[in-house]
């Protein structure tokens, strides 16, 4: 897992590379699949329920599952961008929100905050600790930084399976959830936005977007629990 972290940490270090404006999302993708397939992986969304692309590119109102194309990178973007890879079977899965150019003090906020949110969700995942102590430690700094939580998706356990059973909400729901023992792998993926975080699903049956088109942010690791504490296995 940590070969499928570094990976994916890698390719979304290219990916911050080569966003500038003029380059398209399809470009994007090419780019991030030739890069996992030349380190000796695959691209984990590749035909994931019939997802076409190696990775999500979503912009401004788009939160998660954008499906790169001929739309084309332009200055003032917020644009987040989603990678996964399987090396010898275990998965790697990670996130970060990138804006195009210097973005104004609320975007800023948006994009702190969800990173910090990530940061802090991390640091709640010791021995011992429960799926709980993750949710709220995410959820605090997301209230704290006065944006709104994307609910309806969650992080996820992963390991030889890109998504494995437990869920990681990024919000308190007044249960204790899963005990987080040394050895447990998850992914946590806080998805804020500036405005309402009430989202539909476009027609193309993934893109997710802010029902009130309010730009949005998502950041993403995959990190191990253990014994001393976590450790992050998609680290740039
Ligand atoms: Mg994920």
């Amino acid at each position: 897992m940590r070969r499928a972290g570094r990976v994916v940490a890698d390719v979304l270090a290219l990916m911050e590379e080569e966003l500038k404006p003029g380059i398209t999302t399809a470009q994007l993708d090419t780019i991030a699949e030739d890069y996992i397939r030349k380190a000796g992986a695959r691209p984990s969304f590749k035909g994931y329920r019939g997802f076409p692309a190696s990775i999500c590119v979503s912009i401004d109102d788009e939160v998660v599952h954008g499906i790169p194309g001929s739309r084309v990178i332009e200055e003032g973007q917020v644009v987040s961008v989603d990678a996964g890879a399987i090396w010898q079977g275990y998965h790697g899965d990670a996130a970060r929100t990138f804006y195009v150019g210097t973005p104004p003090a609320d975007v800023a906020r948006l994009i702190d905050t969800t990173r910090l949110a990530l940061m802090a969700g991390i640091a709640a995942a010791v021995p011992g600790s429960h799926v709980e102590d993750v949710s709220g430690a995410v959820e605090d700094v997301a209230v704290e930084g006065r944006c709104d939580i994307v609910r309806p998706f969650v992080g996820h356990g992963i390991g030889t399976k890109m998504h494995e059973d437990l869920q990681v909400p990024n919000y308190r729901t007044g249960r204790p959830g899963a005990e987080l023992g040394a050895g447990v792998c998850i992914a946590i993926e806080p998805m804020l936005a500036l405005g309402s975080a009430d989202v539909e699903t476009l027609s193309d049956g993934w893109t997710v977007v802010t029902t009130d088109h309010s730009v949005a942010a998502h950041f993403e690791h995959t990190i191990a629990v253990t014994e001393n504490g976590p450790v992050i296995l998609t680290k740039a």
